[in-house]
């Protein structure tokens, strides 16, 4: 065992590994329930629903390859400590806010 999660306990850990899979499992039965895709020149709602749908469980799932590889909680851009706080309003959160300021202002 390393100490690069210092911050973040193993039960925690295991609480975060359930919320994220419980996110994952709504973001999955929203998407089985927009089938057939729709097209965003006939529904443009449903089109987005399911674009940003589809972006959240690639995250969700890219953070849970990051608990399993010990990685859960760094910044994947500075690799800074991602404020608990942040983690906890946004579990599958890749970034720090710092960086994702600077993301969403780019
Ligand atoms: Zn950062």
């Amino acid at each position: 065992m390393t100490h690069t999660l210092n911050k973040l306990k193993a039960s925690n850990l295991d609480s975060i590994r359930q919320q994220l899979e419980q996110h994952l499992q709504e973001r999955l039965d929203t998407l089985s329930q927009l089938l057939p895709c729709p097209l965003p020149s006939v529904d443009p709602v449903g089109y987005q629903t399911m674009a940003s749908n589809r972006l959240v469980v690639e995250q969700i799932n890219a953070a849970l390859n990051r608990l399993d590889a010990g990685t859960y909680g760094r910044c994947t851009r500075c690799g800074g400590q991602i404020a608990p706080a942040r983690l906890e309003v946004l579990p599958h959160a890749a970034a720090c806010i710092e960086c994702q300021s600077h993301a969403d202002a780019a």
